[in-house]
């Protein structure tokens, strides 16, 4: 009966359902069956290492506009987008999906950071092919190109990114196709960014389904497995009829989203800690900051100074997918019905 001593009597069974009906899948790490408890062990190897993790810590989403070779407003350098992996990768964070994070169940190594890339406006930098001989390559110096040089040299940081996409994806009309397949088949994300890029709360409820089932309707038409369930919504504006942003439909085409992603500006806890912020997510430019000035003050350069300067409020895994690992007096902090099935807090 492990794992289970944290759960009310309905979801223990419902976690040993679960158990029992994926324990043949489990290859390491999710202890199925016998009477050890496996995570706990793995848990005090964790301490023991000095690791302490805390998975009711913060996650933040990163933002990406422009990658090009001048940094300015809305635009990432090439140097700084390079600089950017490097940085996250020394300090402990991973690339997860957005999916995957919104999911509660997070796997990363242990010891380190889930951190979402997400990628707005689809722009050439973003994504660019070139020809190369007869051939064509990704450019080694747009973002993806720059993602899978880094991922060859270090597996472990991750390959993956959420894309909100604009009509005319990446402003190569040629290679629309071929680029949302490589992202599909890769396990890249797509979120609906809407048709014209309007501020949301400005227009009326007709316009508002109307911006946001215009690209539903064209990734049908690119590519139909590419799953349309995330909104990334203009200059972060929130329509006057918020309900319209999650469900509605226009001219035949109806839409359902998860989750409305803003501009700014800050971390946020996991899905099942009590203060998440639900279905509206904030999240944190890429940019520089400066101490001296305050420039940048809402930035990633600020957060991820913020996290090293106060590593206890920051989101730092065991290792194990299935188990919220914190210290024990979080432990109230835990909303249990939105953990994921077969996920329990263990605490210490
Ligand atoms: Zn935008």
């Amino acid at each position: 009966m492990k794992r289970t001593h944290f759960l009310r009597p309905a979801a223990a069974l419902m976690a040993l359902l679960v158990l029992s009906l994926s324990a043949p899948l489990c290859i390491s790490g999710c202890g199925g069956g016998g009477e050890s408890t496996p995570s706990r062990t793995d848990l005090e190897n964790t301490l023991k290492k000095g690791i302490k993790p805390n998975e009711l810590g913060m996650v933040m989403v990163l933002e990406y506009h422009r990658i090009e070779e001048k940094e300015g407003d809305y635009t990432r350098s090439i140097e700084n987008f390079k600089r950017d992996l490097e940085t996250l990768y020394e300090k402990g964070y991973r690339l997860v999906k957005f999916r995957d994070l919104m999911s509660g169940r997070i796997d990363v190594p242990e010891g380190t950071t889930p951190v979402v890339f997400s990628f707005d406006d689809s722009t050439e930098g973003q994504f660019r092919y070139l020809k190369e001989g007869g051939k064509v390559v990704i450019d080694p110096d747009c973002a993806v190109g720059m993602m899978n040089a880094f991922y060859q040299k270090h597996k472990d940081f991750g390959y993956t990114g959420l894309f909100n996409f604009l009509p005319g994806l990446f402003d190569q009309p040629k290679y629309v196709e071929k680029k949302v397949d490589y992202l599909q088949e890769n396990g890249f994300e797509f979120g609906n960014h809407t048709t014209n890029h309007p501020a949301l709360g400005r227009v009326t409820d007709d316009v508002v389904k109307e911006e946001i089932a215009g690209p539903v309707e064209e990734m049908k038409n690119i590519n139909p497995k590419v799953k349309m369930d995330i909104l990334c919504l203009p200059h972060g504006s929130e329509p006057k009829s918020r309900q319209l942003m999650f469900e509605g439909s226009y001219d035949g085409t109806s839409y359902l989203n998860k989750w409305a992603l803003l501009v700014g500006s800050n971390p946020f806890y996991p899905v099942y800690h009590y203060k998440n912020s639900g279905k509206v997510i904030p999240r944190i430019q890429v940019m520089d900051y400066d101490p001296e000035d305050g420039s940048g003050a809402s930035g990633s350069g600020y957060w991820l100074r913020y996290f090293d300067k106060h590593p206890e409020l920051r989101y730092l895994s065991d290792g194990n997918p299935e188990t919220v690992c914190a210290p024990e007096y979080m432990e109230p902090r835990v909303l249990e019905k939105r953990l994921p099935n077969g996920v329990s807090f263990m605490g210490y």
